[in-house]
């Protein structure tokens, strides 16, 4: 049986959405003007997110700065980001997909593959049945999306970045030599700007040369690893299934650049202890435990450090989290270079087997489980702001954002927003860390 796999691709996913939110709302259609996604432009962790196309006009690109786009385009209309929005427009599209594909697969927040292998009876001809699909997100949604169909993944994903928008294209492995070959190297999926430049710098230009150029030639430029691939991905040859359920996860992170560099313990600590909270409580929703924690930092010349520890019991409370997370950072920091990303990961991970059974009575262990616990609730219930840690209760720090969206999210499905506001349910505030601060207390 030949496989049959589509690749549905939001168009200018972030842009899209909160035009098509707006157009809903009876306001102007931001698809129409020179408009963007972005961060806060007074700051310098201000970046575009996405672009309308009368942007792009302007030279106006995702991943550049605000202040340099608004330089190219100074009328440039900038919408701050929305993650609750999207997060219900990506499951929205998703399920319009899940009516005509037995096997959906998210591939990122924008982007699902529909496994439509052995519906031929079904849907005697599967281009319309794309073009059915894109119209209906378009006709239902109000936002566009690109669909690439394919006998294989990788192609299905590299023809949904053909032509844009509202299109729906094919590349089956039969074509790639038409379609792909053509095509410069870094439009083929994994190449970044420095692989491309490196496989320019050896006269090889388009996905073609890369598929004409022997492998071993391939991995003294690249690598062994990722020259395999490159010649595998330029020849089509993609073994991978749709997986209808997502893998587990194999870890959680978080990151954040620092408005502005830190130089201090004091700061660096509130900054890890947000990052802590928001991953830890990430884990504990999927009942997770790690067993291994990591903390890196880039210093302000973009280097990259960071530092691992593997816990003798794995955990998922926060304040032992956090604990290791400052010593990881005090061994890692030399208390003088400037910190301009700090980040949080947890590994290793092992299903949460359930109520702990402790031998020995730990109160200060049962306290802070309990923390957590109601914590979490609390967070469930009245959304992410509803409870406060004490040392970020002057200065909010905003991490995870995606997470708390969602949380957030499903905390007005569950109340309806107006009933969402966490100030009405009388804000709460956990005085628990730093040692620096003297507050040691926890008030729940
Ligand atoms: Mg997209």
């Amino acid at each position: 049986m030949r496989r049959l796999i589509f690749h549905v691709d939001v168009n200018s996913a972030f842009l899209s959405w909160e035009a098509s939110s707006r157009v809903s709302r009876g306001m102007d259609d931001l698809r129409l003007v020179p408009s963007a996604i972005g961060g806060e432009k007074d700051k310098r962790t201000g970046v575009i997110l996405a672009k309308s196309i009368p942007a792009k006009k302007y030279g106006v690109t995702t991943g550049e700065s605000v202040a340099s786009a608004l330089r190219k385009c100074p009328e440039l209309l900038i919408v701050p980001p929305d993650f609750v929005l999207y997060q219900k427009c990506s499951r929205d599209f998703m399920e319009i997909c899940r009516i005509y594909a037995p096997v959906v697969e998210k591939f990122s927040i924008d982007e699902c593959f529909m496994d439509m292998s052995g519906t031929s009876r079904l849907y005697p001809d599967f281009l319309s049945v794309a073009f059915e699909v894109k119209d209906r997100i378009k006709r239902e949604l109000g936002f566009t999306v690109n669909i690439g169909i394919s006998d294989k993944r990788l192609l299905a994903k590299m023809a949904s970045d053909f032509e844009k928008p509202d299109k729906v294209h094919t590349l089956f492995s039969d074509e790639t030599e038409k379609k792909l070959w053509p095509l410069p190297v870094d439009s083929l999926f994994s190449v970044g700007k420095s692989t491309a430049e490196k496989l320019r710098r050896a006269c090889i230009f388009t996905i073609g040369d890369i598929a004409r150029t022997d492998t071993r030639l391939l991995q003294t430029i690249v690598g062994v690893k990722a020259g395999q691939q490159l010649h595998d991905f330029a020849c089509g040859i993609d073994t991978s299934e749709v997986s209808g359920t997502r893998d587990e996860a194999k870890g959680y992170s978080v990151s954040t650049t620092l408005e502005k560099d830190v130089t201090e313990y004091r700061e660096a600590y509130r900054v890890l202890l947000a990052l802590t909270d928001s991953v830890a409580s990430r884990m504990r929703a999927d009942g997770m435990n790690a067993g291994c924690v990591s903390v890196t930092f880039r210093s302000g010349d973009f280097k990259d450090r960071s530092h691992q520890k593997r816990l003798y019991d794995a955990t998922d409370i926060t304040s032992e989290i956090y604990e290791t997370v400052k010593q990881l950072f005090n061994e890692l920091w030399d208390s003088g270079t400037p910190i301009r990303l700090l980040g949080v990961s947890l590994t290793n991970l092992s299903r949460n087997a359930g109520e702990q059974i402790s031998f020995f009575h730990d109160e200060k262990r049962e306290r802070a489980i309990k923390t957590d616990r109601a914590v979490d609730e609390l967070r469930g219930r009245f959304g992410s702001d509803a409870i406060v840690r004490a040392s970020f209760y002057q200065a909010p720090i905003h991490v995870g954002k995606k997470y708390k969206a969602s949380l957030d999210e499903a905390v007005s499905s569950q109340h309806g927003s107006d009933d969402a506001d966490p100030k009405a349910k009388g804000v709460q505030e956990i005085t628990e860390g730093l040692p620096e601060n003297g507050k040691k207390s926890i008030q729940l």
